[in-house]
């Protein structure tokens, strides 16, 4: 198998210098260097993250758009200035079509209530894939028991692949929104997104993407897909946890009702009246997560400054060999084996639970996931109840594949 340096030199990201980056990795785990691949649960955090935060504790600690003294302006201007940031990262026309959330799961929310609801009644549908994570599916079920509309769900094939046939098909006139995610965490399945939104625009239904596991791995242009919505979280992106944002298309966000009451949120309150700030401060109430959001914008120049295309070749990689040696292992079944797939690599062992499988692994200082990944009709789809997920990020190696595989064959060892 090929080394690590000989891999940064094919695919041009200098993985030995990005490692130096990452504190947490260089750590072991019951005797062992850690090997970290539940990237897609949540990724470390570089240098230059955690003292972009420390410095805003340090020196800028203020709330924002309320002070007049100078630590205030400071933290504001830092603060709209990573607003910014991802307006850039995303490709977006304006950077008032950046909300800050808490992550994917309140930006799908949030798209839930304040968009949806007000347009849909009962007999109305929802469209989602059978791929979702629970955080596109449950906001939706929500709001099908509160107003009457139904939830239709476009199925997926054997390789994990939705069947856009099918999805063409449901699509209808009752349609209020499309919901769909971008790069599957339980499958690794990188959907046609763009296709869906042309289809689903085609009947002037909009679409929100769930970008949670694409946005670390592959540059993403929300212009160029012509999303209506596009979610993302920020602690998947080597970023802080708290934080994450909602693009959104102008349009919309300005006929869009706010999320939620509070200060920083209006322009003026009486008893009789509130008149709601411009988007997105009208999406934003209460003191936000001004730290996370600085500490996001400085994660997502760190991905930008190592080349997405790089970012993209090197995991792209990482996957193939990890795909490839992993299913050499006796037993081992894939699940999830799209064409095109990123990230994540989901599979079963014959006969051995993926929790046992987990707690092997990390015996042997190799971190993966066992579970259903918040993604339970997933399982239901394939018959299991969980997998073992290896998910790979910058920082990964091909040595660290290896660690993998020779824990793979311990299991099998342990278990006969
Ligand atoms: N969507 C996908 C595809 C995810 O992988 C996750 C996190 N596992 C989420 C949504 C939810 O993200 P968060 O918990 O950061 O809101």
């Amino acid at each position: 198998m090929a080394s690590t340096a000989a891999t940064a030199t094919h695919v041009g990201l200098d993985v030995e210098r990005i490692r130096a980056d990452f504190p947490a990795l260089h750590q072991e785990v019951h005797g062992r260097p850690l090997v970290y691949l539940d990237n897609a649960a949540t990724t470390q955090k570089p240098r230059r993250v955690i003292d972009t935060v420390t410095h805003f504790y340090e020196h800028d600690c203020a709330n924002v758009h309320r002070g007049v003294h100078l630590l205030s302006q400071r933290a504001t201007v830092a603060y709209e200035r990573a607003r910014t940031t991802i307006k850039d990262h995303l490709g977006a026309a304006d950077s008032r079509e950046i909300v800050f959330t808490r992550g994917t799961t309140e930006a799908v929310n949030l798209v839930a209530s304040s968009f949806v609801r007000p347009r849909i009644g009962p007999g109305d549908e929802i469209l989602i894939t059978g791929m979702e994570h629970h955080s596109n599916i449950v906001p939706w079920q929500l709001l099908c028991e509160a107003t009457g509309a139904h939830l239709k769900v476009v199925p997926i094939n054997d390789e994990g692949e939705l069947e856009l046939d099918r999805y063409a098909e449901l699509l209808s006139d009752r349609t209020k929104i499309v919901g769909v995610v971008h790069v599957s965490n339980a499958l690794g399945t990188v959907n046609p997104v763009k296709t869906m939104i042309e289809l689903a625009h085609a009947r002037s239904i909009p679409v929100l993407v769930d970008g949670a596991q694409a946005v670390p791995h592959a540059a993403v242009d929300v212009r160029e897909l012509d999303c209506d919505f596009y979610a993302f979280s920020g602690h998947k992106t080597y970023g802080p946890t708290g934080i994450g944002a909602l693009y959104g298309k102008r349009e919309h966000l300005l006929e869009m009702v706010p999320y939620q009451g509070g200060g920083d949120m209006i322009l003026s309150v009486t008893f009789d009246e509130t008149i709601y700030a411009e988007p997105p401060h009208r999406f934003e109430a209460g003191t936000p997560n001004i730290e996370g959001a600085i500490g996001l914008a400085a994660a997502l120049d760190y991905l930008s400054s190592l080349g997405l295309d790089a970012v993209a070749a090197h995991e792209a990689e990482l996957l193939e060999t990890a795909t490839e040696a992993v299913l050499a292992i006796p037993g081992v079944r894939l699940i999830g084996a799209a064409e095109h797939r990123a990230g994540a690599l989901s599979f079963v062992m014959d006969g051995i639970h993926p929790h046992d499988i987990g707690t092997i692994l990390d015996s042997e200082g190799v971190a993966i996931r066992a579970g259903h990944h918040c993604a339970q009709p997933v399982m239901q789809r394939f018959g299991i109840s969980a997998t073992v997920r290896a998910s790979f990020g910058i920082y990964n190696t091909m040595d660290e594949i290896e660690r993998l595989v020779e824990g793979l064959h311990k299991v099998r060892e342990v278990f006969g």
